[in-house]
């Protein structure tokens, strides 16, 4: 019954009090967590743009390179057509001929052949001898291409492997010769050698795993570095994955996808060069662009969850330290209410008990009675069988009354001495008289003590009734008082009732 009257509020107070800790301590873990979280994304994307914008430095500086190269080239065969052209080329010496036409192609690097074809495709003029080699160029895709077209720019082809003066994969740099009329005179063509590019990327450093490369538009590489598996590939076909396509379509920018040849991630930035039809990429292996991220992130997580347990550790202790001191002043409190000799509800337990009793009995309006216990000639008991045997007859009529009282609202409590009180709620003067014959027969059939010849009796006086809300429950208690006096009169070892009058004064 104390148990029941008293610790519910503490159990809550304390269950509540542990929730908050844990749900606090769990907050932290989780606003930690997520700060973590949010700065490891950001600096995740950070890296990528960091990366992307490396490669975007080492593309527009190929791009420039290339065009620069282009621009060359083009500066070449606008000279050969321009001076071809004129009218008094042909009354000068082949060898100073020779030198009028291709003087402006010098600073072109690697540069193949350059040659002058006329409308048959049939050489006109060719920077490698004074006399023109007899070929015919007119079946290669840029003649027939500046054949059908009136545009007299620059026109990039390849690549292609020559075979001529050297053994070598070139590309072709072209510009349509046209009449006054517009109408289609011959090509200027050259050819450069692509190992050009080869030499130029080897000194760009993009990272273990990662690519320079150069593609034309139908999907062609020109060139990679470093090779791949050996191979230069040089010529392979591009134009159907994916990653070619969005880049023929995006013309420049970066985006991540999977390799083609080898199935690795990579972080591609590409442009256009200029209005030509080639491409710079850069693929820049995701594994190396986030190898520095992923190192800080190890050690950052790390530390991270080392302080997330530290958090929860610490809330887990303080919480057990809470359970603790709950449970010592539970002990407490229960020490505070409990007669340390019988172990029953002492007096001031049983002062709170009764009167939260008759508050009920009151808002109920059913019945409650008392039973005002004691134990007969207990004087004489102590007398026969010393202080410490009434000690153990008192516990052990203690123990009598909780085994005989069943429900769980009744209670048998200390009131003093050799006196004890039982309360049963929500019953009439019948049933507490029926309980009391109960008790008092229990308590006679105790086995006796140490042979004495006379049994452990006791005299009940009881008292019952339906409070109404003005009565007092001294009136209740003087009454069971009464009774319990009326036993005694009569002889001791009987249960007695006395009439219920009621009485301004509490019992406390
Ligand atoms: P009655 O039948 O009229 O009640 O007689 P009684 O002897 O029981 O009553 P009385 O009030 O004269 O004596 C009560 C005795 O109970 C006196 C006291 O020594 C004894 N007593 C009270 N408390 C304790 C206790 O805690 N231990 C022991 N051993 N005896 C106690
Ligand atoms: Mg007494
Ligand atoms: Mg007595």
């Amino acid at each position: 019954m104390i148990a029941t009257a008293a610790e519910p509020p503490l159990r809550r107070e304390w269950s509540r009090s542990q929730i908050l800790l844990i749900s606090g301590g769990l907050a932290a873990v989780l606003a930690i967590v997520g700060i973590v979280s949010s700065l490891l994304i950001r600096e995740h994307a950070d890296a990528k743009t960091a990366a992307a914008r490396a490669a975007t430095n080492i593309v527009q500086l190929i791009d420039a390179d290339v065009l620069r190269n282009a621009e060359l080239y083009d500066t070449s065969l606008s000279g050969i057509i321009l001076a071809w052209q004129r009218s008094d080329l042909m009354s000068i010496s082949p060898e100073l001929r020779q030198m009028v036409l291709f003087d402006r192609s010098t600073a072109a690097p690697y540069k193949g052949d350059l040659l002058l074809l006329d409308q048959k495709g049939d050489i006109l003029a060719d920077s490698t001898s004074v006399v023109p080699r007899r070929d015919n160029f007119a079946d290669r895709p840029n003649f027939d291409w500046h054949r059908q077209h009136s545009d007299s720019t620059l026109q990039v082809g390849g690549p292609f492997r020559s075979y001529s003066n050297f053994n070598d994969w070139c590309l072709t740099f072209s510009r349509r010769m046209s009449g006054p009329d517009g109408e289609f005179m011959g090509v200027a063509t050259s050819a450069m050698r692509v190992v050009y590019f080869k030499n130029l990327f080897k000194n760009l450093n993009v990272g273990q795993n990662s690519s320079v490369a150069l593609i034309n538009s139908q999907g062609i590489l020109i060139t990679r570095q470093p090779d791949f598996l050996g191979k230069d590939l040089v010529g392979t076909d591009f134009s159907k994955q994916p990653n070619f396509q969005r880049m023929l379509r995006e013309e420049n920018g970066s985006f991540s996808g999977i390799s083609g040849l080898d199935n690795l991630e990579r972080l591609y930035t590409f442009s256009r060069v200029g209005d030509l039809p080639l491409i710079v990429v850069v693929g820049q292996s995701l594994d190396e662009v986030y190898t520095v991220w992923r190192r800080n992130m190890l050690l950052v997580a790390g530390a991270t969850g080392l302080l997330c347990i530290g958090i929860m550790w610490l809330t887990l202790l303080l919480c057990r330290e809470l359970r603790l001191r709950h449970q010592a002043e539970t002990e407490l409190a229960q020490m505070a209410a409990t007669d340390s000799l019988t172990g029953l509800p002492n007096r001031r337990q049983l002062d709170q008990v009764m009167r939260q009793e008759w508050a009920r009995a009151q808002r109920s309006g059913q019945p409650m009675a008392l039973l005002m216990i004691d134990v007969d000639h207990f004087k004489a008991f102590n007398d026969r069988h010393g202080h410490n045997g009434g000690d153990e007859a008192l516990r052990r009529v203690a123990q009598t009354f909780t085994e005989t009282i069943r429900r769980p609202g009744d209670l048998a409590a200390r009131y003093g001495g050799e006196e004890f009180l039982i309360i049963l709620p929500e019953t009439d003067l019948a049933g507490a008289r029926l309980m009391a014959e109960k008790i008092r027969l229990a308590v006679q059939a105790m086995p006796r003590f140490a042979n004495d010849p006379q049994p452990i009796t006791v005299s009940i006086g009881i008292a019952a009734q339906t409070a109404g809300p003005a009565d007092k429950l001294a009136a209740l208690f003087g009454v069971a008082d009464k009774a319990l006096y009326e036993a005694k009169r009569k002889g001791r070892n009987r249960v007695e009732q006395a009439a219920f009058v009621p009485c301004p004064e509490d019992v406390s």
